[in-house]
């Protein structure tokens, strides 16, 4: 279901364009303001290496469980694999809320969009209200999911600015989720 062009290695570096993690965070915060955990994925394209870039988010209609969030009708998830199949990307990192801690539970474990090694799976304590960086990231191996660390600290995702403003005399970003605890890619 996963592979479309080529095969999923373990991402060391995300590249992120910084408009895709405010809207993520703000779909993931939203359902946060209500109580609900909240479910996010990214596609992209693998530059080899162990570097892939972002290109495009989806944010599903779910629904909350008691304990875990679902996913509500599996259509989207078709509609979704659809898209990501015409523009020759593959689905990077799937990215879901708790309500306080952040870990990988064995629903999440059993319940993960893909079995495809690589995968990645970013889980927001506190419905987000940390942003990305206090994310923990999961990577999926071929002996099952491997913890990697807080985004904040293992330098996953690099988030650079997709838009910018001529500010006087340079090129400017807006401000980001992750500009104090990553590198901004080309950018000040
Ligand atoms: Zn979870």
């Amino acid at each position: 279901v996963l592979a479309v062009t080529a095969e999923l290695e373990p991402i060391e570096t995300l590249l992120v364009p910084a408009t895709i993690t405010q809207a993520t965070v703000t779909h993931l915060r939203l359902a946060g303001r209500a109580g609900c955990e909240e479910f996010a994925f990214w596609s992209g394209h693998p530059l080899g290496g162990g570097v892939a870039v972002v290109t495009r988010a989806f944010h599903p209609n779910s629904s909350q469980e008691y304990g875990h969030v679902t996913v509500d009708d599996p259509n989207q998830i078709l509609a979704m694999i659809d898209v990501v199949h015409e523009h020759d990307e593959l689905v990077l990192c799937q990215l879901h809320t708790h309500p306080k801690e952040a870990f990988h539970s064995s629903v999440d474990d059993r319940g993960a969009f893909t079995d495809e090694p690589g995968f990645l799976s970013l889980v927001l304590p506190t419905f987000g209200s940390g942003g990305l960086s206090s994310a923990q990231a999961y990577r999926l191996t071929a002996d099952g999911w491997q913890h990697v660390g807080c985004v904040a600290d293992n330098g996953l995702l690099q988030v650079f600015s997709d838009v910018l403003y001529y500010g006087g005399d340079a090129w400017q970003s807006t401000d980001t989720e992750l500009e104090q605890s990553t590198t901004l890619v080309g950018g000040a």
